[in-house]
C-alpha cells in the first residue's frame, strides 16, 4: 500500500500515523517526493481500513497494491482449488452440472426431476427448500419438509444435493445437505458467512445482484477466514439497465475470477436470463469461456412450476443441452499460466 501525504504534514500527526502503522506490524518507508511525502507500507495490509487512512487530515491519497482478500487470492494459492461435494469434485479441470427445480414442490416432482437430470448427465441435484421470493405472497418453499424430500431424491438417485440457506437459524437442518447455497440476496449477510466458515460443508456462494467481483471475493474471504476453504463461486447475472433479460450474465466474470482467485466458478444461466430459450446459448457460452460448472433449473412441468417456471428447462431440453455441453467441453478455454 502506498500513502501519499499532503504537503507539509504536521510532525506530531505524522509521527502518530507512523507509530500506529508500526503497531499493526507494518514496515514503513517514508520517501520525500518533489511535493509530497510518500509512505510505502510492507506487510499484511488486508487488515488495514483503507477508507480510514484516506480520511486522515495528513493523507492526500492511498493506493492499494495488494487485494484485500488473502485466502481466496490466486497469488497465495496458485493452483486451482478442487472442492469435494459429497464425492463429486468441482474445479481444477473437474466440470459438473447441477440441475433441478427452482423449488422442491413434492416428493413425486423432486424424485422425477432427479431421475431425469441424472439420466441426462447432471452430477448434482438442486432444489430450493427455503425460497427468497420478492413477494411475501409467493410460494416460500416447503422448508424442512423440502430438505427431507431432497434427501429422499438423493437416496433414490445418489446425486449429492445443493440447497439454499436463508438464515442462520436453519443451519441444523443442513446436516445431511452436501452443498449449502448462499443466495445472491445473502451474499453480504456477514453473520451467516461467518457461521458457514465454521462448518465443514462446501458453500456455493452466489454473486449479489449489484456486487463487484471484489465484493464477491471478500464474501468468500469471510467464509474462508473462519477455516472453511470449500467455496465455489457462482455468477448468476447482475443488475444492469437491460430489462429484456431478468439479469445480465457477466461472462467476463469467469476469466476474471480465475485470474484473481483459485476457487472454482460456476454459472447459473437460468437466473441470469430468466428465459428458458436463453438458457442453452448462455450455458454454452459459459462452457466455452472456461466455467467449472453450471447450475440449471429443470422442471417436469414448467408452465405449472411454483417458482421460476419461465426460466426452467424441461427434462428433454436439458438432455439436449447436455449433449451440446459435452461436445463443446474439449474446446473450452483454459487459463494460460504464465511463469
Ligand atoms: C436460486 O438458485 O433458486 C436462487 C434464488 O438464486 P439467486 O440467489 O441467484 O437469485
Ligand atoms: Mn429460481
Amino acid at each position: 500500500m502506498i500513502v501519499m501525504l499532503k504537503p507539509n504534514p504536521e510532525r506530531k500527526q505524522l509521527d502518530a500515523f507512523l507509530s500506529w502503522l508500526n503497531e499493526r506490524g507494518m514496515t514503513v518507508h517514508v520517501n520525500q517526493g518533489e511535493y509530497h511525502k510518500i509512505v510505502g507500507l510492507i506487510g499484511d495490509t488486508s487488515t488495514l481500513d483503507i477508507d480510514m487512512i484516506r480520511a486522515l487530515d495528513i493523507v492526500d491519497d492511498v493506493v492499494r497494491l495488494q487485494e484485500p482478500y488473502k485466502n481466496a487470492n490466486r497469488k497465495f494459492h496458485p493452483n486451482d482449488s478442487v472442492i469435494d461435494c459429497g464425492g463429486v469434485k468441482v474445479g481444477g479441470g473437474n466440470f459438473q452440472v447441477i440441475a433441478g427445480p427452482c423449488s422442491v414442490e413434492s416428493e413425486e416432482q423432486i424424485c422425477l426431476v432427479a431421475r431425469e437430470v441424472k439420466k441426462a448427465g447432471a452430477t448434482m441435484l438442486r432444489g430450493g427448500a427455503f425460497k427468497p421470493r420478492t413477494s411475501p405472497y409467493s410460494f416460500q418453499g416447503l422448508r424442512d419438509e423440502g430438505i427431507r424430500l431432497l434427501l429422499e431424491a438423493k437416496k433414490e438417485t445418489g446425486l449429492p444435493i445443493v440447497t439454499e440457506i436463508m438464515d442462520l437459524s436453519q443451519l441444523d437442518l443442513f446436516d445431511e445437505v452436501d452443498v449449502i447455497q448462499v443466495g445472491a440476496r445473502n451474499m453480504q449477510n456477514f453473520e451467516l458467512l461467518k457461521a458457514l466458515g465454521h462448518t465443514n460443508k462446501p458453500i456455493l456462494l452466489k454473486r449479489g445482484l449489484s456486487s463487484t467481483l471484489e465484493e464477491l471475493l471478500m464474501s468468500a474471504e469471510y467464509i474462508m477466514a473462519g477455516g472453511n476453504e470449500q467455496v465455489i463461486l457462482c455468477e448468476r447475472g447482475i443488475r444492469t439497465f437491460e430489462t429484456y433479460t431478468r439479469n445480465t450474465l457477466d461472462i467476463s466474470a469467469i476469466p476474471s475470477l480465475k485470474e484473481l482467485s483459485h476457487l472454482p466458478i460456476i454459472i447459473d444461466p437460468s437466473h441470469s436470463t430468466g428465459k428458458s430459450k436463453l438458457v442453452a446459448p448462455t450455458a454454452m457460452a459459459a462452457v466455452a469461456a472456461g466455467a467449472d460448472g453450471l447450475i440449471i433449473e429443470v422442471h417436469n412441468d414448467p408452465a405449472h412450476a411454483l417458482c421460476d417456471g419461465p426460466q426452467s428447462l424441461t427434462p428433454e431440453a436439458f438432455a439436449k443441452l447436455m449433449v451440446g455441453i459435452n461436445a463443446l467441453r474439449p474446446f473450452a478455454y483454459k487459463r494460460e499460466v504464465t511463469a
